[in-house]
């Protein structure tokens, strides 16, 4: 069997393990530590932002920013529905009630028109959103001015999701740092890893230092144990923060490295009938963190599933792009916004290996059996 070649694995720098060695030294195992503190002097220096919190996920992230901005039981959180689950998740954890809205052909991401068609919808019936996430996906930037501007007109704070999208910007401007919020996450597979991670960011120091507040239990300042607000454990251990440190230093490499991935990709299999490439919207700079092949199967008389399933007998993985959150059996009741561009995103679509780590070897065995697959097919027919 040929060797395994992953969707976007682990790709650590040089580093990662001298500031890991370092913690043990200095016994800042638990829980904070000065890396936690320059992690978020790192992140804070590389997207602009003015604070950073470092957390011990991306979820825990979204789920802080929406206490922070007040989002209670019964109230409503408009949220993109072609996201992975925990956007949406933290809305529930709060009681509260997700609006989906669904994507525009440019970018996927949401879909101006279809925001503020739910927020003028959902105002008729008295029920204003509290917020809206935000997710750039697969790297790509959103259409956030047009976001912002619909954002700042019914006045609804922004939560960006920029969990796949650290290091994409927006007229030059890093996503995660437009809403009043952003989110960033450090989970295995992103395009930079802690093995597990987020950070909370934003421009508003108060917010900030509250979520560090949240994040370590709320204790209130005292001698003993004394808790006037509901806490969470949420911070980042000091050992990861090593890692993340090392990673930081990295990042605009893997960057570069995924981009050549998608340029490569797209020379060699853009000219097959029936597949298409997400492009780079104006003003936009995608980190592409997943190269993203959508499938025409009238076309290619191939389904993007097939491939999927020729990719896996070869020892490739593949996955389908995000099952949109309003066809989710968890979330299929709350209202949603839009026409079915997600559906058939998700139909079609199929995220291709992306690793910085891919050799020019992998990179080619992964075209060759796409290219083989489709041969095979056609000859069938
Ligand atoms: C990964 C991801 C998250 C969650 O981040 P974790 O660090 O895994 O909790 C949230 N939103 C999107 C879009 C993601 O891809």
């Amino acid at each position: 069997m040929n060797e395994k070649i992953w969707l976007s694995s682990p790709h650590m720098g040089t580093n990662e393990l001298k500031y890991i060695e370092e913690a043990f030294k200095t016994n800042w195992i638990a829980p904070l530590g000065p890396h936690v503190d320059n992690f978020e002097k790192d992140i804070c220096t590389y997207t602009g932002t003015k604070q950073a919190a470092a957390l011990s996920s991306g979820t825990a992230a979204i789920h802080l920013a929406l206490i922070l901005l007040g989002v209670q039981s019964e109230d409503e959180v408009i949220c993109s529905t072609f996201t992975f689950s925990a956007s949406a998740n933290p809305i529930l954890y709060q009681g509260a009630i997700p609006v989906f809205v669904d994507s525009e052909p440019d970018t996927w991401n949401m879909s101006p028109d279809a925001l503020e068609l739910a927020i003028t919808s959902r105002i008729k019936l008295g029920k204003k959103p509290k917020a809206i996430i935000l997710v750039h996906l697969y790297g790509q930037p959103a259409k956030i001015r047009e976001i912002m501007e619909i954002a700042v007109k019914y006045d609804i704070p922004v939560i960006e999701d920029a969990a796949e999208s650290l290091g994409a910007t927006y007229d030059g401007k890093m996503t995660g740092t437009f809403g009043k919020l952003g989110v960033y996450s450090f989970n295995g597979n992103k395009i930079i890893t802690t093995s597990g991670g987020g950070a909370l960011v934003s421009d508003n120091e108060e917010l900030i230092k509250k979520a560090r507040f949240l994040a370590t239990q709320a204790r209130d300042p005292a001698p003993h144990y004394q808790h006037s607000q509901i806490g969470f454990n949420y911070r980042m251990s000091n050992v990861l923060a090593g890692i993340g440190r090392g990673q930081m230093e990295v990042l605009s490499d893997r960057i570069k490295q995924r981009r050549a991935n998608y340029d490569l990709y797209k020379n060699e299999l853009s000219t097959m009938d029936g597949i298409t490439f997400l492009s780079e919207f104006r003003n936009t700079f995608s980190n592409r963190w997943l190269t993203c092949i959508l499938v025409d199967p009238k076309k290619a008389n191939i389904t993007a599933e097939e491939i999927r399933i020729g990719l896996e007998k070869e020892n490739i993985e593949s996955r389908p792009l995000w099952k949109p959150m309003h066809l989710q059996p968890i979330f299929e009741n709350f209202p949603y916004y839009g026409d079915n561009l997600s559906t058939k995103l998700f139909e079609q679509g199929l995220c291709l290996p992306s690793g910085s780590n891919l050799t020019p070897t992998d990179l080619e065995r992964v075209i060759k059996n796409i290219k083989s697959l489709y041969v095979i097919k056609n000859k069938k027919l």
